[in-house]
């Protein structure tokens, strides 16, 4: 049984924390076993319980305060949670000194791509001929862009290479990338979609699989590399 830690949304206002069903039933299906780990724990507990995880898995949410990345916050950013940010940068660091693998998924790749030293773009705006809209109305399960996935990488192993629609839920993305990590897909407008190292293993998606595997099971393959990294092997 791998052990699977899980970042999770949480609600400043409420004191509450929440996780879509989606990243629970993904995991299962790649024989992973989920432990949510709530914002609300503090980031040193936080660390201790991840020396008993094979994995970490930073899920979807809130926007990166881009002090993080050293910028000062532009009009357009989102919602903030500074609970969050240091339990996951702490997070983060601590996986990669317990050499264990990390899975970013939308604000986690964002996450992941600050924590090694890039720098995100704090509102997509989305004009002239070439933009595409990345915040999707409708279905959150819907293919909605394309993106074109690098040949060679551990993306490409798992979706293969060339194009994959895929849906979109966010209004930031990567910007600079950050050292050590490669792009392994872009949408048609060029924002990066993808990025991922193989030692340490890290992979970020910028759309959310989690909303769409039960409708385009492909995208389970995504869990399933995750999973055969936790148990150690390597690509
Ligand atoms: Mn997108």
């Amino acid at each position: 049984m791998r052990l699977i830690a899980v970042t999770c949304m949480h609600n400043c206002s409420e004191q509450r924390s929440s996780i879509s069903d989606g990243y629970i039933g993904a995991l299962e299906r790649a024989a992973l076993t989920p432990v949510v780990i709530p914002p609300s724990l503090s980031p040193q507990a936080s660390v201790r319980g991840l020396e008993r995880m094979d994995g970490l898995l930073l899920s979807g949410g809130n926007d990166v305060a881009p002090l993080r990345y050293g910028q000062q916050p532009r009009p357009e950013i989102g919602a903030l949670d500074v609970l969050r940010d240091e339990q996951e940068f702490a997070l983060v660091k601590k996986a990669f000194d317990l050499g264990i693998p990390v899975f970013g998924i939308c604000r986690g790749a964002q996450v992941l791509n600050v924590a090694l030293g890039g720098t995100l773009i704090q509102h997509i705006h989305a004009n002239g001929p070439e933009g595409i809209q990345h915040c999707q109305n409708g279905q959150s399960w819907q293919c909605h862009h394309h993106i074109e996935v690098k040949p060679g990488t551990m993306l490409a192993s798992a979706l293969g290479a060339g194009i994959v629609a895929v849906n979109s839920h966010h209004h930031q993305a990567v910007d600079k990338i950050a050292p050590g990590l490669t792009v392994s897909a872009t949408a048609p407008d060029g924002l990066i979609e993808g990025i991922e190292c193989a030692d340490p293993w890290i992979l970020g998606v910028q759309w959310h699989p989690e909303m769409m595997w039960q409708h385009h099971p492909e995208f389970l393959h995504l869990f399933e590399i995750f999973a055969r990294a936790c148990k150690g092997e390597r690509p």
